[in-house]
């Protein structure tokens, strides 16, 4: 994708967003954009925060690093940027996310989230999390199950150094909008569960290049979109 491009397919975007919110009833900022910059090169982020973008979400550790130290000082509009861990999680890479990341919306067991914990260094804020949930019960390996949640929240909510904020779903592809949105209700209903039993979320990961209408509808509060504003990944 030429980097002219991006824009207009950011432009794009905001414009589907905003229509989103509109049909849904709900106000014109209520979901945020997460620009998921896996496989893209620093220069393309780098642009893209040059057009007020702060969010990038990463899901590969070793090229993320990479990304986050060459834009070490770049700002958009004004502010730092602003990266969440969004791929699998394993025990070796928790030490590198707790200490250059300010997201993690992949915690689908209270191991890593324990590990992330202990290695958030002392002088940054507490880590941001969201936690996973397999909601399609598919064959996808990540995601926690929804019946799992209530425990989880509770030893993650208890842990000092993380931030409890949300949930996250990565739901089965699918081009029925009915099916689409009936996944994400799902996830919805699982989150206003927690907020009732007191936990004070505000975060709802929701919603990606192909199914973002159903989602913005269902209450995301955060999209994540790669290829409607990169193009195609290699
Ligand atoms: C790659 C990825 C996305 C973006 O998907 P697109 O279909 O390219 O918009 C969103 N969320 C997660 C967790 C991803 O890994």
């Amino acid at each position: 994708m030429m980097s002219a491009n991006l824009n207009t397919n950011l432009r794009q975007l905001h414009e589907r967003i905003v229509h989103a919110l509109a049909k849904a009833g709900r106000p014109a900022t209520a979901t945020t954009l997460l620009a998921v910059s896996k496989h893209q090169a620093a220069p393309a982020v780098a642009h893209l925060a040059s057009l007020g973008q702060s969010a990038f979400g990463e899901s590969y550790l070793q090229e993320a690093l990479v990304k986050i130290a060459a834009l070490s000082n770049v700002t958009a509009a004004g502010t730092p940027l602003e990266w969440h861990f969004i791929g699998p999680l394993q025990s070796n890479k928790c030490r590198d996310i707790a200490a250059h990341f300010s997201w993690v919306e992949s915690v689908d067991r209270l191991k890593v989230a324990e590990r992330l914990n202990q290695l958030r260094p002392a002088h940054l804020p507490p880590l941001n999390i969201l936690l996973q949930v397999n909601i399609s019960k598919e064959q996808r390996k990540s995601g926690c199950t929804p019946q799992s949640l209530p425990t989880l929240a509770a030893a993650v909510a208890a842990l000092p150094r993380l931030q409890l904020r949300g949930l996250m779903a990565i739901p089965a592809a699918t081009d029925d909008p009915l099916k689409q949105r009936h996944a994400f209700r799902e996830l919805a209903i699982a989150q206003q569960q927690l907020i009732d039993a007191g936990y004070p979320l505000d975060t709802l990961s929701m919603g990606m290049s192909d199914d973002l209408e159903a989602a913005i509808a269902e209450g995301s509060t955060q999209v994540r979109v790669g290829t409607a504003l990169f193009g195609a990944r290699d």
